[in-house]
């Protein structure tokens, strides 16, 4: 399936709610390392309403800022 953070074809499922339930999946990009979960708000697990500067589509892996930036933590 696509990663929702780099868009390629390259994600997978990897864990489901243990009960059967389907209450939730997790997914991981084997290309970019990102893991989310399926119940996570828009923001974070929808490709056009996640912040455009930590997408990482057409970007060159190799090249990245190290540590790379990640997103502000949720103010409540
Ligand atoms: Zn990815």
């Amino acid at each position: 399936m696509m990663c929702v953070r780099c868009c390629e074809d390259t994600a997978n499922q990897v864990a489901e709610a243990p009960d059967g339930s389907h209450a939730w999946v997790v997914y991981y990009c084997t290309r970019c390392n990102f893991s989310w979960r399926n119940t996570e708000e828009p923001e974070v697990i929808d490709p056009a309403k996640r912040d455009p500067y930590f997408q990482l589509k057409g970007v060159d892996l190799t090249n990245l800022m190290h540590p790379c930036p990640i997103p502000p933590l949720k103010q409540e």
